[in-house]
């Protein structure tokens, strides 16, 4: 599994290797909604958010 920080308030946006390019994955503290672009490497787009983020990735075993 990877985790995305959340652009809007920090929190964690958690990628299972299950997902696929088009799903929707959610931040667990705001519950805001990301479509996942692209999983390798994990690229996320905001529904609501119309300039380019920045996303800090973190590994977790
Ligand atoms: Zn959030």
């Amino acid at each position: 599994m990877k985790t995305k920080r959340c652009p809007s308030c920090d929190g964690r946006i958690r990628i299972y290797y299950d997902h696929e390019p088009g799903d929707e994955v959610y931040c667990e503290d705001c519950q805001k909604e990301f479509q996942l672009m692209s999983l390798n490497p994990v690229i996320l787009d905001s529904f609501d958010y119309d300039e380019e983020l920045y996303f800090e990735e973190e590994e977790e075993y």
